[in-house]
């Protein structure tokens, strides 16, 4: 466990100064993801189903780390704990600067506008534009910007996913690999400290997918950002520092 520092005050975190973290939200070392005792089940009485089973992991701040493993093993459902998608049922998860177990909706809803996600089904918005997607993101943290920075940084992200074309169409006039783009851009418009990423590379061709991971990369290396990401493609796992297996709803190798 690691010792309670105060708590976190710098700017990039896009709490509202007021009211401050909750107190089971308090605050411990910002940037790292800790898990112990994790386990998680779905349904109730005859039809419960336990699909994780007494996890535990660190990441710290800065890595990359990705969770590979069969499907169904229980990779998405942890990311989503991790990720305060889903409540905690047994053991704790702190996230950032936070204690994750017990959060209100509230609370949880803050901890989410501070991570970036981007999941498989890219879940974009029909009636949006790639351009308003991403402005759109923005104004959660829109005490950050300035009205110049809402129209220069969702360009410059778009262009750098090679996606310029885009910029103004809606997902139904895209292809599959241009929707997970933009929902990338959108994991990443506000600079998240943390990318919680179910196999975000499914949807792109090897160039496109290569693309995506050294951008990622980038993130790492660039703005010290932690990246815990679910794949089963091997081409990825140089690029992570770490790999994690999980098997039956237990993290069984890290390698
Ligand atoms: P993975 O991402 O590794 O494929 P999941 O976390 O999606 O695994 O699923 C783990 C297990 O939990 C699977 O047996 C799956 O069927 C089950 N499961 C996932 N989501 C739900 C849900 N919403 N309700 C009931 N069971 C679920
Ligand atoms: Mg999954």
């Amino acid at each position: 466990m690691t010792a309670p520092t105060p708590a976190r005050t710098e700017g990039a975190g896009a709490l509202p100064a007021n009211p401050a973290p909750a107190e089971a939200g308090q605050a411990v070392a910002p940037g790292l993801i800790e898990i112990s005792g994790i386990d998680y089940a779905y349904g109730t009485g005859k039809a419960r189903k336990q699909v994780l089973f007494g996890n535990d992991l660190r990441l710290e701040a800065g890595e990359f780390v990705v969770l590979t493993g069969p499907s169904g093993s229980g990779k998405t459902t942890l990311l989503s704990l991790i990720g305060a998608l889903r409540s905690i049922q047994t053991g704790s998860i702190e996230v950032m600067s936070y204690r994750l177990a017990g959060l209100s909706q509230r609370r949880m809803e803050e901890v989410r506008r501070e991570i970036g996600f981007i999941f498989q089904d890219h879940n974009l918005f029909d009636a949006l534009t790639a351009y308003d997607t991403l402005r759109l993101a923005m104004r959660l943290c829109r005490e950050r910007y300035t009205r110049r920075d809402f129209e220069t940084r969702p360009t410059r992200l778009i262009e750098s996913l090679d996606i310029a074309e885009q910029t103004h169409a809606k997902p139904k006039s895209m292809s599959t690999g241009q929707k997970q783009r933009v929902a990338i851009a959108r994991a990443l418009i506000n600079d998240p400290k943390l990318i919680l990423a179910d196999e975000p590379t499914a949807a792109l061709d090897k160039n496109r997918a290569d693309h995506v991971i050294a951008l990622l990369k980038a993130r790492v290396v660039e703005q010290g950002a932690t990246i815990f990401m679910v794949t089963h493609d091997p081409r990825i796992f140089a690029f992570a520092d770490r790999v994690v297996e999980m098997v039956d709803g237990r993290i069984s190798r890290d390698r």
